[in-house]
């Protein structure tokens, strides 16, 4: 059962990538989106296979290096950051990732942190690269302390994200898919579930107020979050417009993890089209918001993937894309180890 939220989670973020990349910056209109999904469903027609970009390779080094190393250790999730992209360069990386990994390999990785606090003038970059890798960590810290699973997410991040923005954006986003992962399917309640996350996040961001870009807000993510309750309060009313206006469709964290948390949320909810898969239905609708769509529907799609389970995810959809059984592989991985830890600890215990 929960193995297969844990292949879920990462079997989402891979489909939302793989499909969301054909559309990442145009805005596709709902016909065009349902002929695009409505194809996957046609046996005879050979579509071309959908390769997936820079966010579902970052996730996959991150999982590898939790599951080689046993935990967290920056110098080998570094190395494998690295060495995965100058394998593969051409994933669709973000502008200033290229440049960390020169120095770290320049370096012989003697520096970890260096190169990516020095990106921007020394602010950092505040894309959404970190948040679009974590969901492996949620994965692994199922069971730890949540600081320590904060601590990972951070310390992670900063690798590439030293900017606040970036780094919050991806405890956010970690801490949407821990919820979900441990929320009893069929009893996920969008209040709650907000509620959650503002506490936890008001939590976050009024330590290390220090750090605060000059237009930022200290509690940033916080606000973006009653937002996202402002928005699902008012329905399927809402359109794609006012979505891309107020909660952001950009390649930066503040700009796109707060949406793909809305979109998860909203297809929850929404009791239109209702004999649809929902995790299906997340995929599109997050894809339909245009920008960064291979992002924005990975990380809604590793946040709907771990609350239904990998059962949810339709098969024709996962054929479309690659790299579907390595990421089930990982999260199987993944999930013998949480169960491993869990074994000790109540023998540890004496239960
Ligand atoms: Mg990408």
């Amino acid at each position: 059962m929960s193995k297969d939220r844990f292949q879920g989670c990462l079997v989402g973020a891979v489909v939302g990538d793989c499909l969301g990349r054909p559309f990442e910056m145009l805005r596709p209109t709902d016909e065009r989106l349902s002929e695009y999904f409505f194809s996957f469903q046609e046996p005879n027609l050979r579509l071309p296979y959908k390769p997936y970009t820079d966010d579902t390779a970052m996730t996959r080094c991150v999982a590898q290096s939790l599951i080689d190393k046993k935990g967290f250790n920056a110098r080998d999730m570094a190395v494998k950051f690295v060495k995965e992209y100058y394998t593969n360069s051409k994933r669709g990386y973000g502008s200033y990732i290229p440049i960390v990994f020169f120095k770290l390999k320049e370096t012989h990785f003697t520096d970890l942190y260096g190169p990516a606090k020095r990106l921007v003038d020394g602010k950092g970059s505040y894309g959404n690269g970190g948040a679009m890798r974590i969901a492996p960590v949620a994965l692994f810290c199922r069971d730890m302390d949540k600081e320590e699973m904060l601590r990972i997410a951070k310390e992670e991040t900063l690798l590439t994200h030293s900017n606040r923005r970036g780094y919050n954006g991806a405890i956010l986003q970690c801490l949407a898919v821990h919820i979900a992962l441990h929320t009893l399917e069929g009893t996920l309640e969008r209040r709650k579930f907000l509620d959650q996350l503002i506490m936890e996040m008001e939590s976050v961001e009024t330590c290390g107020k220090e750090e605060l870009d000059d237009d930022e807000d200290e509690l940033e993510y916080v606000k973006r979050l009653r937002k996202v309750d402002e928005l699902l309060d008012r329905g399927t009313a809402v359109r794609v417009l006012e979505v891309e206006d107020i909660l952001g469709t950009a390649m930066v964290a503040h700009l796109s993890v707060p949406t793909a948390i809305y979109a998860f949320l909203r297809v929850l909810e929404s009791t239109e089209g209702q004999e649809g898969n929902k995790f299906q239905e997340t995929i599109k609708y997050a894809i339909s918001l245009g920008g960064d769509t291979d992002t924005i529907a990975s990380m809604a799609g590793s946040i709907a993937g771990a609350y239904y389970g990998l059962e949810m995810i339709p098969l024709h959809l996962q054929e479309q894309c690659e790299g579907i059984n390595h990421a089930i592989t990982q999260a199987t991985k993944l999930h013998k180890m949480c169960e491993g830890q869990n074994k000790m600890m109540q023998k540890g215990k004496g239960i």
